[in-house]
């Protein structure tokens, strides 16, 4: 053990995000498909502490439905401990508890963010101090999303969306999370992309070129001006999740009809997500989606990206 480890349980805070921009290119051999994504990390929070102990164990509570989350080794927390371990050659366990506000297979990336907290909790705990660097590339090796976590703010990915690249932004965006118990898996949802590019035959055109964020993206989050960014969210994923889940249609409606500048499935769904044009709006817009019976919840971004909080 590292003399620099501390004693003392590790605290850190991690967010979840919203892709406000995600075009999805061609599916490549392995299945993976090339993105270009623009993400934010928006102020739904897991926190996970991070103790020392024998093994490797869990445990996972939060304000949302937690019973879809292993505690073993299926779950990306645990993964990213044991990665941080084997590369440092660390000889120790952990215990890690995590209190989760992002929905479960919600397309927020609550586990990226869980395992980016990981990673910085064990890596102070034990006093591996492996840099930053470091841990954006043990980062990547967990996820695609996990890089972003770990960096928070506003961010470009392309490759599979793990490769980042500075995104200037300026202000405050407040959205409005319509929240769903059933989650939806990522991989079916690009499955229903697939099979509709393929029934379309869409997959020699538009998804063939190299996909890249649009330039009036960067400028509405470079001018921190909501209504800009209203017009022209875009998700590639958005009709394949309302194929899956079309009552996720009569939501966008109803948020669209009832004050939000533009609502989107954030990620691969089910959570939709309503930019509002002010706090205030976000907070009618929440009670007006409440009163149907929906679990709304506020968020802003962007917020910074995995660290120490105690
Ligand atoms: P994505 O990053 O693919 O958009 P998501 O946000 O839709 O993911 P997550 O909540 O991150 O979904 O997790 C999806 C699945 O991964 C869960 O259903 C669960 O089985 C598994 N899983 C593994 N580790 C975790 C974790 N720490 N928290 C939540 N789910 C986890």
């Amino acid at each position: 053990m590292s003399i620099a480890s501390t004693s003392t349980p590790v605290r850190v805070r991690a967010p979840g995000k919203i892709n406000v921009f995600l075009e999805v290119g061609c599916r490549e051999d392995d299945g993976y498909h090339q993105l270009a994504t623009a993400f934010q990390a928006v102020s739904l929070y897991e926190d996970l502490t991070a103790e020392h102990a024998v093994g490797f164990t869990m445990a996972v509570s939060g304000s949302v439905d937690v019973s879809a989350v292993p505690v073993d080794d299926r779950n990306l927390a645990l993964r990213a401990a044991r990665l941080l371990a084997a590369e440092t050659g660390y000889r120790g366990g952990v215990h890690l508890e995590v209190v989760k506000q992002v929905p479960v297979a919600g397309g927020m990336g609550g586990g990226s963010a869980d395992a980016a907290a990981a990673l910085v909790a064990c890596d102070a705990l034990w006093g591996t101090d492996v840099g930053s660097q470091e841990l954006h590339r043990l980062a990547a090796r967990l996820g695609a999303d996990v890089p972003f976590a770990l960096r928070g703010g506003t961010a470009i990915g392309t490759g599979r969306g793990d490769e980042l690249s500075a995104a200037l932004a300026r202000g405050r965006f407040d959205w409005v999370l319509v929240v769903n118990e059933d989650g939806l898996s990522t991989p079916e949802v690009y499955g229903a992309l697939d099979r509709h590019r393929e029934r379309h035959h869409l997959d020699i055109a538009p998804a063939r070129k190299t996909p890249a964020v649009d330039a009036a993206v960067l400028q509405a989050l470079r001018a921190g001006d909501a209504a800009m960014l209203a017009e022209v969210l875009r998700n590639d994923l958005q009709a394949a999740a309302l194929s899956l889940r079309p009552d996720l249609a009569a939501t966008l409606e109803l948020g669209e009809s009832s004050g939000a500048l533009a609502g989107i499935v954030s990620g691969s769904g089910p959570t939709v997500a309503f930019l509002a044009e002010s706090p205030e709006a976000a907070a009618e817009l929440q009670a007006v989606l409440d009163a149907a019976g929906l679990d709304a919840l506020l968020a802003h971004g962007p917020v910074p990206g995995a660290r120490v909080i105690g």
